[in-house]
């Protein structure tokens, strides 16, 4: 579905404009204490300790700046205004930001208020962004929903593309329902030992699972975009293929089209290559790139399953 319509506004407005944002963001800080911000369910307070993300109350942000390389409909002409948040409730060993996600000292004492992210949100907004793309927000969620209703008050009007690992937890994100437009989570893996080994992190397939079909509840499968093609609200799974077939796109594809809808647009990514542990040796399984056969079979998988016109291949880069 197409809206030229250049009035219209993303769905966090709306609640401002109705009085019940303040409402959502008290509702996720008490999430955060104690902490149930993801399926970790760690039950830390964040305001005095650490859970298995590393991270404080704080907003640990690692860069932020317009970004050309996501998916056309995110990216559009003019860029995805990206903020990179510091550390991670993942620990995959294959990681290619690594040196963001996975040193959460280097990034302890990077601290920035909400009124700060803010500002940045309305600096990317006026250097003519899509959208707002918080990549890896689950566990600084609390921090970025405040942040995000002080920018709203200060004109922000572009929609928010929450870019997750897939690893949250359904309360979480039933609080983001009207705040956020675009959900591109990842579905890493079908098998939980796929999980366990690759990202260090139980129940990976039904935590994955449950927060996508929440976020299609609220988004369902359709897409609303703007005149030129840049989305504006809907849902986009990317499953990475892996060496091996580890992320079991053939299970992850028919969860979809059965448990969801055939409809639902889905990004198939090539560009796995060895990073962080999986480029030192001890991931045999995980250092190569993935081989022409690993791609066609998901290829097949998904001309098997999905019918979305909106789904996406990317080219093969592997091996
Ligand atoms: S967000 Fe962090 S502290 Fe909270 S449950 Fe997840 S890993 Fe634990």
């Amino acid at each position: 579905m197409t809206s030229s319509d250049e009035r219209w506004q993303p769905g966090y407005r709306r609640l401002l404009a109705e009085g019940l944002f303040a409402k959502r963001v008290e509702a996720l800080w008490a999430l955060a204490s104690p902490c149930q911000l993801c399926p970790r369910r760690c039950g830390v307070d964040r305001f005095t300790q650490l859970g298995t993300c590393a991270t404080s109350s704080k907003l640990h942000v690692a860069s932020w700046h317009p970004h050309f390389g996501e998916e056309p409909p995110i990216s559009g002409i003019r860029g995805s205004g990206t903020i990179f948040l510091a550390n991670c409730n993942l620990r995959c060993v294959f990681c290619q930001n690594w040196d963001i996600s996975q040193r959460p000292k280097a990034f302890l004492h990077q601290t920035m208020e909400p009124e700060e992210l803010a500002e940045v949100m309305l600096e990317l907004q006026d250097a003519g962004c899509h959208n707002i793309n918080w990549v890896s927000p689950t566990h600084q969620l609390s921090q970025l929903v405040e942040a995000l209703f002080l920018a709203a008050q200060r004109g922000l009007s572009i929609p928010i593309v929450y870019n997750t690992n897939g690893y949250d937890s359904v309360e979480a994100l039933r609080l983001l329902d009207g705040i956020v437009d675009i959900y591109m989570p990842d579905l890493k893996y079908a098998d939980e030992k796929a999980g366990e080994l690759c990202s260090r992190v139980p129940n990976y397939p039904q935590a994955a699972r449950a927060a996508i079909a929440e976020m299609y509840r609220q988004v369902g499968d359709s897409w609303l975009t703007d005149e030129r093609g840049v989305l504006r609200r809907g849902l986009l799974v990317r499953i990475l293929v892996l060496p091996h077939n580890l992320e079991g796109a053939e299970g992850s594809l028919a969860w979809i089209a059965q448990e969801l809808s055939p409809h639902v647009a889905v990004s198939l990514l090539s560009q796995y290559r060895p990073c962080h542990w999986a480029a030192r040796s001890r991931y045999p399984q995980l250092a190569r790139r993935i081989t022409a056969d690993e791609y066609r079979n998901a290829l097949a998988a998904l001309d098997r399953t999905n019918r979305s016109e909106n789904t996406y291949v990317q080219p093969f880069f592997g091996s």
